[in-house]
């Protein structure tokens, strides 16, 4: 069965005017009750994660910063008395989620959870991230022997995820982005270092590519690499800002593109666990997700939803093949 981490009181992490709202998980939410397969789907509500497990991945200072401060952590990245809370409840929502597909209660979840995570670094919350959940739950997942794939299709690059994982061979890094953008990190020959070097895959995609462009590299780079690398597990960091009509997006993905990404990474491990990242317009992030929900608990859904003139991204396929060819047979 397909698991939805859900809580109300994710909307207790708010700060008026701000695009990363309380309303993005409750609309999305609202938006999948009126699915029709929503009654085959599991809704579990999250328990906080531990600070030994925020520990093994995020420095102490840091901890000890978004749990100390009302205000802001950085321009973009606010706090309020609850914050801190509500942080370690999306982080254990996903952990949470990811340890029931583990023990093989469930086959795969979707996490709707916020503040999103794949901006923050060991030492750093930025860009409306506090803690990074998906690297948290991989952290949690790798400590068990298990290898770990993570894809973020976020429009941003996930600097705080690949950044953590960077000299790691047990957990590789994956992400299409819009480049240049926010926050300028994810070129093309960062591939890892020391025993890690060839296991963080960027791809640095030009605006307006379209769903045929990614899909390219997707089968001809991502795919086939995850398939060799031979995941235990797969994480999506889901970051609907990708969409074409996102005002902080990019990409030019459609609705509908979205639950295929899941269908293509099903096919490579069935044991995946979507984590809530970037999106933010309201109309847009509830329809992708449950294109997402949908891929996972095998139910068709289908949304009109148009891009025309879409490009390749043949270059960045070309030289990512050069740069990854000594590491997979691509
Ligand atoms: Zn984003």
């Amino acid at each position: 069965m397909t698991l939805v981490v859900y809580s109300d009181e994710f909307a207790l992490h708010r700060s008026p005017g701000h695009p990363e709202r309380a309303e993005r998980a409750v609309e999305a939410m609202r938006f999948l009750e009126g699915m029709p397969f929503f009654n085959k789907l599991r809704i579990i509500e999250p328990v906080m994660i531990d600070e030994e497990k925020i520990l093994n991945v995020h420095s102490k200072e840091m901890m000890e910063r978004v749990k100390n401060t009302v205000g802001w952590l950085d321009p973009d990245t606010y706090t309020t008395e609850n914050s801190y809370r509500i942080a370690k409840l999306a982080a254990g929502g996903l952990v949470r989620a990811c340890d029931e597909i583990l023990k093989g209660r469930e086959e795969n979840a979707f996490a709707i959870i916020r503040p999103p995570g794949h901006h923050a670094t060991k030492d750093r919350s930025m860009g409306f991230c506090l803690f990074n959940n998906a690297a948290i739950a991989a952290d949690f997942i790798a400590s068990q022997g298990k290898k770990v794939l993570i894809f973020d299709h976020d429009v941003h690059h996930g600097n705080g995820t690949c950044d953590i994982f960077y000299d790691r061979k047990d957990v590789l890094y994956q992400s299409i982005h819009l480049s240049p953008h926010y926050p300028g990190t994810g070129m093309i020959d960062e591939i890892g270092k020391g025993e890690g070097k060839g296991f963080t895959v960027n791809a640095p995609l030009s605006r307006g590519v379209g769903d045929e462009g990614v899909e390219k590299l997707l089968d001809e780079i991502m795919l086939p690499i995850a398939e060799q690398f031979s995941p235990d597990f797969i994480i999506i960091s889901a970051g609907f800002d990708s969409h074409h009509s996102d005002e902080l997006g990019g990409l030019s993905l459609t609705i509908d593109f979205y639950g295929e990404i899941i269908k293509k990474f099903s096919s490579v491990q069935s044991k995946i666990a979507c984590t809530l990242e970037g999106g933010y317009m309201l109309s847009v992030l509830e329809k992708g997700i449950a294109s997402e929900v949908a891929a996972l608990a095998h139910e068709p859904l289908h949304f009109e939803d148009n891009f025309e003139g879409g490009r390749d991204a043949d270059d960045v396929v070309i030289k990512l093949k050069d740069l990854l060819s000594s590491y997979w047979n691509l």
